[in-house]
């Protein structure tokens, strides 16, 4: 088969790029109608010697959130001065925790987000289900990633996603100390599923980690070789330091200065492409450019869910594993996995194991079929099982 030219993968790059952008700005304009960007609660107007209404006019707040915050019986209540309802501090706290929630109520399309999760479920399902029956081929897991993109990002839009559900979710509490529950849902539907099936989720549904994904993959031909350049296996205790500390600077910057790091950048709003300013959208630029290098750089090196995934992942029911007493311990399972995981699964000679995104490449190359992705324990190696191995393959054991 003709292998794919440096020129050709560099267009493809350019347009999913573009595609994505494009078609998301209309999808956005079609979904229409809800901002999906929450209210700025920083900027709240209060002194104690002014009416609830006049309150209520200064920022702009209608007398339903009003109602919320002062417990309102009747429209005179309206006339009561803020003082009443104890110091500035407490009256900001107060309102703060129940804009936060109103804002959120308010900005959530409550259609797309159960029938993105139906499609999800079917999607998921369908996958899950389909590659025990067959083999997964470079050529198939390109559509399926292609398709994912386009269902749950492009069409679907950037809200929900996974990392969402973690990052809204402490910025909302280091900000307006308040919890929003359906997000709360949503979180423990994602674990749920990591719990299940490794990070399932991220591998094939996750808009902002397909995306990634596809783009690694054009940069590979049939034989897991880069097209262009050299395709790195970044060290995990390097990519999972700096996910911590970022993770850590995230949480510090929404408990202490009520900031949001990761919001200029966020890789999601590819999908909502209007809401990206300069700095984003460069930074986004050479994101996912390094992604032909570089597998999943955001998965990797900044993600929040990403990180509490990985760590859910220590339990998952169903995941890779490698059946030694028909392994032969050729290493081509670890040279084609895109990431440094494969190797530490074989070799154990790590404390731990790195994300492992399901991506089926390792079953998909092994020669005696020993690589399974079911509930079936990991099983450490046999002791000299690796002596085996004269040359380990390209970037292998
Ligand atoms: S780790 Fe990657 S795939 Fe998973 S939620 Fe984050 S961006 Fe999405
Ligand atoms: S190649 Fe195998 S071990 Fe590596 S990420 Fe994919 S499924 Fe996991």
């Amino acid at each position: 088969m003709k292998s794919p030219s440096k020129r050709r993968t560099m267009m493809y790059f350019i347009l999913i790029m573009v595609s994505v952008i494009v078609l998301s700005i209309v999808s956005t304009r079609i979904w229409g109608g809800k901002p999906e960007q929450p209210i700025q609660l920083d900027r709240l107007i209060i002194q104690p010697d002014m009416t609830i209404a006049r309150f209520g006019r200064e920022n702009a707040l209608p007398d339903q959130v009003l109602k919320e915050i002062f417990d309102l019986k009747a429209k005179s209540d309206l006339e009561k001065k803020l003082d009443e309802y104890g110091s500035t501090e407490e009256i900001r706290a107060s309102a703060t925790k129940k804009l936060a929630l109103a804002s959120e109520k308010a900005t959530k399309n409550w259609i797309k987000i159960p029938v993105k999760f139906g499609l999800w479920f079917v999607f998921l399902s369908m996958v899950f289900l389909g590659s025990r029956k067959r083999k997964m081929t470079p050529g198939l897991r390109k559509k399926l990633l292609f398709a994912s993109v386009l269902i749950f990002g492009v069409i679907m839009g950037s809200d929900p996603g996974p990392m969402g559900t973690v990052k809204d979710a402490i910025h909302l509490y280091g900000t307006a100390h308040a919890i929003f529950p359906p997000r709360m849902i949503a979180l423990s539907i994602f674990l749920l599923l990591v719990v299940l099936a490794n990070k399932y989720i991220c591998a094939w549904g996750c808009q902002a980690g397909t995306l990634q994904d596809l783009i690694f993959r054009i940069n590979q031909t049939d034989r897991q070789k880069a097209v262009m350049g050299r395709q790195i296996k970044l060290p995990f205790i390097f990519t999972n330091t700096i996910r911590f500390l970022f993770l850590g600077a995230f949480t510090l910057g929404a408990f202490l200065w009520a900031m949001d790091i990761i919001d200029p950048i966020d890789p999601f709003k590819l999908f909502k492409p209007l809401h990206l300013g300069l700095f984003g959208g460069i930074f986004l630029f050479v994101l996912f450019l390094s992604g032909l290098f570089i597998y999943r750089p955001w998965c990797h090196l900044f993600c929040p869910f990403g990180l509490v995934g990985w760590l859910a992942e220590k339990i998952s029911l169903v995941r890779i594993s490698v059946d030694y007493n028909t392994c032969i311990a050729c290493g081509k399972c670890a040279a084609a996995c895109p990431s440094t995981v494969m190797e530490a699964i074989l070799k154990r000679n790590t404390f731990v194991i790195p994300d492992c995104f399901a991506c089926y490449t390792c079953r998909e190359v092994c020669p005696t079929e020993s690589i399974v992705f079911s509930t079936r324990k990991r099983t450490l190696p046999p002791a000299d099982h690796f002596n085996k191995v004269k040359k380990a393959p390209e970037g292998g054991l």
